[in-house]
């Protein structure tokens, strides 16, 4: 097993200035298997499901490499259900509804072939949750955690206890800003990794991702797309690439981290240009190097700096 994802698999209802889906197949482990899967091939993933989930979803996601042994699927349940409405700028997103369902049963069980997973992804849930599967992973390389402001509202002690057990947090700016009391990303970033994380990943929508240690920061911007359809997952695909990126290179250099926070934008990119994880599911490793290489061309510039 090369990376253990833990988060939700769900049913999605989004609605956006210029269309909704009514229900589709979301949930934070999906998009981060699916993205992760262009870099690997031993995948596992620990979630609960209800009866109605999609048979021929976990056999496309078996397809790509992804083991559900650890997907409890619990009959006569219903699974995790999220809508969201985002609003004309699209970087902004209210909550409409959330039922539990499943959730509210999740006690993780890692498969004992799971334990020994090098790579680690903690997605967005209950962190006592999250804390449940680092304490039945043996001695991961790195472990990455994603959360959001629900959890630091509610739940802000066991956040803490598991921030501090992790090597990267990735959360988006509003996030860092409310979990360090700082406005100031840089000030943040330095509260944020004073509390355990070697890194911090900052997303920031379509304005592009941060990334901090002690003493670097590295800026990767966004494609400007054309269109943007759906963002839904795209925080969770960018993590999932990020991951899966790192995993497939085994290095945990700066340098690399660079390179794997474009490859997350990259796959955050596709993740918008159709609703739920359709777009993900046309890809090919070919259209993520061409993208990669569009990242390398937004940004690549010369200067000679003129002197006095
Ligand atoms: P993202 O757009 O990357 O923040 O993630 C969107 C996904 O997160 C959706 O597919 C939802 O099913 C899932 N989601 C929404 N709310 C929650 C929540 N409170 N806990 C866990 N997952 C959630």
């Amino acid at each position: 097993m090369q990376l253990v994802t833990v988060g939700t698999v769900a049913f999605d209802r989004i609605e956006t200035p210029f269309g909704k889906a009514d229900k589709v197949v979301g949930g934070a482990a999906t998009y981060i298997s699916l993205a992760s899967s262009f870099f690997l091939d031993k995948l596992g993933l620990v979630s609960v499901v209800g009866d109605d989930f999609p048979k021929d979803m976990m056999d496309l996601l078996r397809g790509r490499g992804v083991d559900l042994a650890g997907l409890e699927v619990l009959q006569g349940k219903e699974s995790f259900f999220w809508a969201g409405r985002y609003h004309y700028d699209m970087n902004s997103r209210d909550t409409l509804e959330t039922r539990l369902n499943v959730l509210l049963d999740l006690d993780p069980k890692l498969p004992e072939h799971f334990k020994a997973a090098p790579y680690v992804l903690l997605g967005n849930l209950d962190p006592k949750v999250q804390a449940k599967v680092l304490d039945q992973v043996t001695d991961p390389a790195l472990v990455v955690m994603d959360t959001m402001n629900f959890w630091m509202d509610s739940a802000l002690e066991d956040l803490k206890k598991v921030i501090a057990r992790v090597d990267i947090l990735c959360v988006n700016d509003a996030e860092a800003r409310q979990l360090s009391g700082e406005h100031s990303l840089v000030k943040a970033a330095n509260k944020i990794l004073a509390m355990g994380p070697k890194y911090l990943v900052v997303k920031k929508g379509e304005h592009g991702a941060l990334l901090f240690s002690e003493d670097r920061v590295f800026f990767a911007p966004a494609l400007p797309l054309e269109d943007i359809i759906d963002p839904t997952g795209a925080g969770d695909t960018f993590a999932g690439g990020f991951i899966g990126y790192l995993a497939r290179t085994q290095d945990h250099s700066f340098d690399n981290l660079k390179r794997a926070i474009i490859v997350g934008s990259a796959l955050a990119s596709f993740c918008c240009e159709k609703f739920g994880v359709e777009r993900l599911l046309q890809i090919t490793r070919e259209d993520i190097d061409h993208r990669v290489q569009q990242f390398i061309d937004l940004v690549d510039f010369d200067i000679e700096l003129v002197e006095d």
